[in-house]
């Protein structure tokens, strides 16, 4: 029997199985290694060079037929069973339903959303602002020129000619957009996705969540900054928290603050806390007079503190995670762990 009445005989066994078991059968028999076309493979080698090539193209050309062939009677299969099921045949009307996949919210969104109510309680305005920033708004503003050390330790992606535009380093640009509009007395906080030029590793990534606060009025003291940060961690852990400032040094505030927070995992020291019973939880202070002034307001007559919580961290605190990788990592097993 030549090649081509061996393939016209295969198409046609193909064209005749019933159902997806007998195709399946087929398959192995057609393709598999004692089946039509193992049978032209395992000739090649025996054949004079100069035919090797021609030969094993055919083999290439008999197996692109053949599963070509295999496919589109699976998929008539497919159809016709389709087709079946909608005439009633083998099609329960009183089966239960199929259980429904649910997704759920984003660890990181679950706790923005949290943290917008508790701010929005205390009478704060929530805003937004652009992740493509330009460098006045990210550094200048902020009392951070071209030569601050502080542009160092913020690796930034430069976008845009003449590096004007920044992918936004720390969502403090939005309280200063927000200070050209707004008169004080005001209290806004800005959760948003901030980026950095880093390498990752567990605990850096180039993508991460921060919500900045900042509040101007008269007289604002330390004492205020204190207070909301005690509210704060009340309506995340349901319960009254120590808090304790150390001072800290950031450009855009005078005095700043790393303010620390009671550990909520131990009594006597775990690794959470590195058994210090305290965890390092945001930066803050009072805003610097220079920034007060770069929006437009007289730090003669107005005052206020700012902070910065980064939601990334509290997430991973919150939910004892060691990689800030996972977090935007799309696996869904680690994500369908937060679903309820
Ligand atoms: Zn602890």
């Amino acid at each position: 029997m030549d090649k081509q009445t061996n393939l016209e005989n295969a198409q046609a066994r193909i064209a005749e199985a019933s159902d997806q078991a007998v195709l399946a059968d087929l398959e192995r028999e057609l393709l598999g290694k004692d089946g039509l076309l193992g049978q032209q493979l395992k000739e090649i080698p025996s054949l004079p060079p100069p035919e090797r090539g021609p030969a094993g193209r055919a083999a290439n050309e008999l197996k692109a037929a053949l599963t070509a062939g295999l496919l589109a009677r699976a998929a008539e299969l497919a159809e016709a069973d389709l087709a079946a099921d909608r005439e009633g045949v083998g099609f329960d009307a009183t089966l239960p339903a199929p259980p429904v996949e649910r997704g759920s919210l984003h660890p990181i969104t679950k706790v923005t959303r949290r943290l917008v109510q508790i701010f929005s309680s205390m009478g704060y305005h929530i805003l937004d602002g652009p992740e493509v920033e330009l460098d006045w708004y990210n550094f200048e503003a902020l009392n951070i020129p071209a030569d601050h050390p502080a542009r160092d330790s913020q690796d930034t992606f430069y976008c845009g000619e003449e590096g004007r535009l920044v992918l936004r380093t720390h969502t403090s640009p939005v309280q200063v957009r927000a200070m050209e509009r707004m008169t004080p007395p005001f209290r806004l906080v800005c959760p948003g996705k901030v980026f950095r030029h880093e390498n990752t590793d567990a605990t850096h990534e180039h993508t991460f969540h921060q919500m900045e606060g900042l509040v101007v009025g008269k007289d604002i003291s330390v004492g205020h900054l204190v207070g909301t940060m005690k509210t704060l961690l009340r309506g995340i852990f349901g319960k009254e928290i120590d808090v304790r400032l150390r001072p800290g040094h950031f450009p855009f505030v005078e005095p700043g603050f790393e303010l620390d927070a009671r550990c909520v995992f131990c009594e006597s020291g775990c690794r959470v806390c590195k058994g210090t019973r305290w965890i390092e939880l945001l930066p803050c202070g009072l805003v610097h007079p220079k920034v007060l002034e770069a929006a437009g307001i007289d730090p003669s007559e107005w005052s206020g503190f700012a902070f910065g919580l980064g939601l990334s961290r509290l997430v991973m605190l919150s939910h004892g995670i060691d990689d800030v990788r996972h977090l935007l990592g799309g696996d869904l097993r680690f994500l369908e762990q937060f679903s309820c």
